[in-house]
């Protein structure tokens, strides 16, 4: 990719980044006088700057995205003939692709039947607390309207989604926020010493548990949803152990509970199955999904939901607020389902889900071995290709590094070519895990690039 751009070109893109261009989660005085990375192309798992220089890219797209990998031709090749045909019709209308993608996507999904189409993962996530709202005022006059989410998980960026947001950080200074959410706390094993009450064995029980207490104190009439991440992404790459899914779903059972599942990480093969919670026999009644459902090729994000939810807002002609009152510009954006169609086709065809498995034993293994060898990593933590590597400066008492020891960790990374993420650990100064999630189509070569890198960046930063 060398000599992609001339100096000229080069120097004008970087200008006019620099002067206009407001990036996300970025502090921008710093990123001023930096030396912006520029990403101009990708194919495959591999990314290059504006200077020509090659990345292997372990976070797909930077925030897990990417699951069939860049330069998709059959995918732009569909997006482009179906644009041409016809590229948008608003989503009150039916379309081609949004109903062979419905179609397509309910086969994978057992028990679900319903799918409502919108653009980004917050706006699935803000459309399904609408409908609890909803259903709690048609069905149980306004009282059992309070959402359920978790300390550490994160279901978006609005006003709302962080009234529903575990990680603090992101929180300070956006509220006041939207009342009628309550936090339950989190599943981390490797943390339960923070936890009070927490025992040796069956933590995963016990942490199931601690939410049936939250109801009981709210009192189960008022409480219509618990939303959670399947596995905790930004949060810290957080698989709940043995015994807490069954226990949650009990839970939910007993007290009438509807059960939604955040996938806008973990969905569409990002775990080694189509959806996270397909690993623990969960039934949702309602599942969010965004970046992976059509890798990044079309802004496409989908709110799957039972029959039993959809009844609720079947429309009583005789009464005009009865139906779920909601629209989405964009959701009626033809692009999505075609894009989403040959993503999931790709994933079959290519029996990516299988490669997932594999690849993601692997990385856990590079993953343990690294262990073994630098004291600094105090847990590894995964599901498929989705990743999580805890650094602590302390194996006994589990102090963290520094974010600055972090941020060396993921600089020294990119400069031996591979892209790594970094978690959020939702208490200021606790940034203290490395994330991979790599596209599905990795190689064990990839793999042990990836972890290659890491050996050698850890080595620098910590000895
Ligand atoms: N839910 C989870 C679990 C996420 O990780 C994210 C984004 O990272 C969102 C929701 C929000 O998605 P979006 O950024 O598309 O609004």
């Amino acid at each position: 990719m060398e000599g992609m751009f001339s100096d000229n070109d080069l120097s004008h893109v970087v200008e006019a980044d620099k002067a206009h261009v407001w990036h996300h989660l970025s502090q921008h005085k710093p990123y001023e006088t930096s030396d912006p990375r520029i990403i101009v192309e990708g194919k495959g798992m591999r990314v290059w700057d504006q200077n020509g220089k090659e990345f292997l890219d372990s976070v797909s797209g930077g925030v897990w995205t990417v699951n069939v990998g860049y330069g998709r031709e059959s995918i732009a090749n569909a997006v482009r003939d179906q644009l041409l045909k016809l590229n948008y019709f608003a989503g009150s209308a039916g379309s081609i692709p949004g109903s062979l993608f419905a179609e397509k996507l309910i086969s994978k999904m057992p028990g679900l039947s319903r799918v409502y189409y919108l653009n980004t993962g917050s706006e699935a996530n803000e459309k399904a607390f609408k409908m609890v709202r909803q259903i709690a005022h048609k069905k149980y006059g306004g009282k059992k309207h309070k959402i359920l989410y978790r300390d550490r998980d994160y279901h978006g960026t609005t006003i709302t989604c962080l009234s529903a947001g575990g990680q603090d950080e992101r929180n300070v200074q956006y509220g006041p926020f939207t009342p009628g959410f309550v936090r339950v706390p989190h599943c981390l094993e490797y943390r339960k010493h923070e936890q009070d009450g927490a025992p040796e064995a069956n933590y995963g029980e016990w942490a199931a548990e601690q939410i049936e207490q939250v109801i009981l104190r709210e009192g189960p009439d008022t409480v219509g949803a618990l939303c959670l991440e399947p596995v905790t992404a930004g949060g810290g790459v957080i698989v709940p152990p043995e015994g807490y899914w069954q226990k949650v779903q009990d839970i939910c059972d007993r007290y009438d509970i509807l059960l939604h599942i955040d996938e806008v990480v973990c969905g569409v093969g990002r775990t080694g199955t189509w959806f996270g919670y397909q690993h623990y026999g969960l039934k949702p009644d309602m599942v969010t999904m965004a970046k992976g459902v059509a890798s990044g090729y079309a802004a496409i994000a989908c709110l799957v939901t039972t029959e039993e939810v959809f009844n609720h807002f079947k429309d009583d002609p005789t009464d005009k607020l009865n139906h779920f009152r909601d629209i989405s510009t964009f959701g009626g954006c033809t692009s999505g389902p075609v894009a989403a169609l040959e993503n999931m086709r790709i994933i079959e065809d290519e029996n990516l889900l299988a490669n997932t498995d594999a690849m993601g034993a692997r990385m856990m293994d590079n993953l343990h071995t690294l262990m073994d060898k630098h004291r600094v990593i105090g847990d590894v933590r995964g599901k498929g290709l989705f990743c999580g590597v805890e650094l602590v400066s302390d194996r006994t008492t589990k102090d963290v590094v520094t974010e600055a020891h972090v941020a060396a960790v993921v600089a020294e990374c990119g400069a031996r070519g591979v892209i790594i993420g970094a978690s959020n650990r939702s208490v200021p100064g606790k940034n203290n895990c490395l994330c991979f999630s790599p596209a599905l189509i990795s190689t064990a070569d990839d793999i042990d690039q990836i972890t290659d890198a890491v050996d050698g960046a850890l080595t620098k930063v910590f000895g």
